[in-house]
Formats: structure tokens, sequence, C-alpha cells
């Protein structure tokens, strides 16, 4: 019988936690550890919204460790001289963590096991925790990965996903290893004033609600902007405080169209994760270059700050922008159309649109975000790289009543139906009751046929 430590990274939970399953197995003692990496906070990841959430997801789970008997382990610093510390403290033989695919997690992966080996402890990297099936696990005939969407997931959706683990009943946690306080979200400032609680109690919480209730609706209503009628799960998926294993395994279980329709999604979360472990350069560098000169200089500049605080004269792109900066996080929809105003209308560099989400959103994620600003600028797995979202079409489409335009952009909340969408065409004196609201920052057609220029397609 040995001693383990269980290095939990984004895989802040006790359900379906196969690192620490097979460290309680194989061990008459576990440390369960989390390291505040000073790597993510020096490479600019650490937004204060996902540390609040962060500091929410340790507790809970120090807390729920302690129902157990046990206790979390918290250090801070250089992640490989503190494990190594904590398996000297613990005299470990044995370190269990999660497998990641970010070029960070494969660098930080190698360096750990160089470290371990030469103390004799060994690294084992669990597949399947933070994604429903492990990177590379399907392949197409030709390639590493998948680059496009439908043939993975036809293929994705034929693989039997591993079976769901129970929390474990006891963690004994051996004496002896010091801890540095839990931190909390009150000592961190500038907190977007309307950001959920995390921890995987309060994941739980929502997940029963989601299954119970709002599934059954999502294959219809998901696009709706006011109705708001997706799972909001994905900070707990993040932060790993849901298992999207078990996910799966309840929508199925569920089962009817809407539940089909959100293991999809599922699906596209995995997608987005093998090919960032494909490809890591994917995080920085066009994944399919179409040889973009984004726009720079002052004029570019301009538009980029009227896109951030919701000024762009595009009541829908406004609305989406502050409800970014208000929850810390943005409706599918919005990050859709969003996107697209600014890589394609504006014709502004995808990874400048990427860092500002990365800076509030709490379920801020590489493979998910950079990958799906590829995917809306043209340079990722789209198969329609130059389709350009028409902000008014899309507004007429997804808010036909403008409820969503109403309720984050105050401004215009005395114009009635979809007149919210098109103040520029009210006539003179009604526009001027409106004044506090811009004028567009660049005429649609005008954005469109800059683009196709740009693009070699005119
Ligand atoms: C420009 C842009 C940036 C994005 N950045 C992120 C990000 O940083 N982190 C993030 O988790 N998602 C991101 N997404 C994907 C998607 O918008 C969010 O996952 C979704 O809006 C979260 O809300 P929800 O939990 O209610 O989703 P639901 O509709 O309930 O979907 C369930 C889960 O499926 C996954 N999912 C849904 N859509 C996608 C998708 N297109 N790609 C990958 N996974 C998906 C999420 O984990 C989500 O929680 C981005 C999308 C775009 C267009």
């Amino acid at each position: 019988m040995t001693t383990s430590v269980v290095l939990f990274t984004r895989d802040l939970r006790l359900h379906d936690h196969p690192p620490l399953r097979a460290a309680l197995d194989g061990s008459r003692a576990v440390v369960p550890l989390f390291v505040r990496d000073r790597a993510v906070d020096a490479a600019g990841h650490a937004a204060p919204n996902r540390l609040a959430f962060l500091a929410d997801c340790l507790r809970d789970l120090d807390a729920g460790l302690r129902e157990r008997d046990g206790r979390l382990v918290v250090r801070s610093g250089d992640l490989v001289e503190e494990v190594c510390a904590v398996v000297g403290e613990a005299d470990a033989d044995e370190v269990h963590m999660a497998a990641d695919v970010s070029a960070y997690a494969h660098r930080r992966e190698d360096l750990l096991r160089a470290a371990l080996n030469a103390r004799g402890c060994r690294l084992h990297v669990h597949d399947a925790v933070t994604t429903v099936l492990a990177p590379g696990a399907v392949t197409p005939a030709s390639s590493d990965h998948f680059a496009v969407f439908t043939p993975y997931f036809r293929r994705w959706g034929e693989r039997p996903v591993r079976a769901v683990l129970a929390a474990p009943r006891r963690v004994p946690v051996p004496d002896g290893v010091g801890s540095r306080p839990l931190p909390s979200r009150r000592d961190l400032p500038g907190l977007s004033p309307g950001l959920p609680a995390g921890g995987e109690s309060e994941a739980r919480k929502r997940l029963t609600a989601w299954l119970r209730g709002g599934i059954t609706g999502y294959a219809d209503h998901h696009d709706d902007l006011a109705g708001d009628a997706t799972s909001r799960l994905s900070p707990y998926l993040h932060f790993g405080a849901l298992s999207a294993v078990e996910l799966v395994h309840r929508a199925r279980r569920r089962g009817g169209p809407g539940a089909e329709a959100f293991v999809r999604q599922l699906a596209w979360r995995d997608f987005h994760h093998q090919v960032l472990s494909a490809r890591p350069h994917a995080s920085t560098l066009d994944y399919r270059t179409r040889h973009d000169r984004w726009r720079t200089g002052a004029g570019a500049e301009e538009d980029v700050a009227a896109w951030k605080n919701g000024r762009t004269g595009y009541p829908i792109v406004d609305a989406a922008m502050r409800q970014l900066r208000h929850e810390g996080w943005m409706h599918n929809r919005g990050r859709l159309l969003t996107a697209s105003f600014l890589t394609k209308t504006l014709y502004v560099d995808w990874r400048v649109g990427a860092r500002h989400f990365l800076e509030l959103l709490v379920d801020g994620d590489i493979a998910n975000n950079q990958l799906n600003w590829q995917w809306a600028a043209g340079t990722g797995a789209d198969t329609r790289p130059h389709r350009v979202l028409n902000p008014t079409t899309q507004a007429r489409r997804f808010d036909p009543d403008g409820v969503y335009v109403r309720r984050w952009v105050p401004e215009l909340a005395g114009l009635e139906g979809r007149a919210v969408h098109e103040p520029w065409r009210l006539p003179g004196p009604e526009r001027a009751a409106y004044g506090a609201y811009p004028d567009p920052v660049v005429d649609l057609a005008e954005g469109l046929d800059r683009f196709r220029r740009a693009r070699g397609l005119d």
C-alpha cells in the first residue's frame, strides 16, 4: 500500500473523478492537491472572474473532502516544484492527474513526469476526465485528428463512453502536509456583478434542474437570445465541477430531441479539444490561414473600443457585449454574432477578440474560445469560412421582439418591437430622443465589401 498525490487542475469535483478513484484504489492515503500555478498567472490567464469562480470551486471541493474525513491541500508557486515538495512531505509513491490538451498542459505534464521520475515517483495521467473521449480516441484514416465536425461527430457517437464513477465515501489524508489558506472571491476586485457561484455542489443542483426542465426544449429554443434557454453549465464544465462523461450518460438517459441536441454540443467541446491537442499552436496561429492582413491603426482601435464597450451602434452586438461584461458569460448566439462582427464586418484580428473574451468569460477556455473564434473568423474548422453574419438579420431572427436588446441596452428601452434593432432608421426627431445611443460604426454593406476584397472574393 502506498500514499498517492492527486493533483487537481481543472477537474474540481469528487463525483466521477478517475484520478481520485485510481489513487484511492491503490493507496492507504491520498493527498488531494491544488497548486495555484505561477505560470498560468504569468501567461495572463488569471482573469478575476475565473479566479473568483475557481475560489468557489476550491472551497466547495475542500468542504466535500472534509465531509469524507479529508481536506484539500492548496499550494502556490511553480507547479512542478510544489508537487515534488508535497510528494516529499507525504512520502508519496505516485501522482495522479487528468490529461489536458493545451501546449502548456503538454509541457507541464512532461516536466512533471521527468521531475517525479528522478525522485522515483510515478506520474499517472488519466484520459476522459476533462472530455468525454480522449483526444485521438477517434481519428480519420489520413490524419491525427478530425478537421471537420460532422464526420467527427458520427464517429464520436459510435464510441462507448466510460462508466460514471461514484464519489468516494472516505478520503483519508495523511498529517504533516502544509497548505496555504483557501482563496476567497471576496478578495478579488473588478468582478462582473452577475457572476454565477462556482463549485461542484452548485453545479450538481443546476444540472439536476436542467435535466428536469430546460433540456426538453433545448433543440427548439437554444438560439433564442431572450429566452436564455441553454444550460449555462459551461463554467462548471470548464473547471471540471461537472464531468462531461456524466452529462452525456444522464442526458442520454433522459432522451428526446433536446437531450440529443445537448449531447451534440458536448461533442463540439470534445471536437475543439482534439483539434487543439493535435495542433497546440492553434491557440495563437491560424489553423487554416486565409492570408488575412487584418486592420490595425487608429481607426481599427476605435472600432475595437466601441465593440468592447457595447457601443457599435448595432444594438444586438452591443447587447451581447454588455451581457459579457455584466455576467462574465454570453449566450452562444451572441458569441457567434459579435465574433463575426469583429472579424468580418470590422475586419479585426480574431486574436484581439479572443483576448477580450478571455479577460471576462467565466468559462474562458483555450480550446473552446480560441477555436470558436477561429471558426467565426473563417480561419478555423468552418466549412463556409467566408460567411458573414448580418447583425440586423440575426437580431430579427434570434430576438424577434427585441426583448434581449431592451434588457441590455437601456438607452433603447423605449423602442417597441423590432424597431429597437435599427435605431438609425428612426425619423430625425425620434432618433434625437435616443441620442445617448451611438450611430453605427460602419455601414454593413461597406464592411462586407471590405471583407470580401480582403479575402480576394470579388
Ligand atoms: C467566439 C466564441 C467563443 C467561445 N468561447 C468559449 C469559451 O471560452 N468557453 C466555452 O466553454 N465555450 C465557448 N464558446 C462556445 C459556446 O458559446 C459556450 O460553450 C456556450 O455558450 C456556453 O453556454 P451553455 O453552457 O449554456 O451552453 P449549452 O448550449 O447548454 O451547451 C452545453 C455545453 O456544450 C458545450 N458547448 C456548447 N457549444 C459549444 C461550442 N460551440 N464549442 C464548444 N463547446 C460548446 C459547452 O461546454 C456548454 O456548456 C464560444 C463560442 C464562440 C462562438
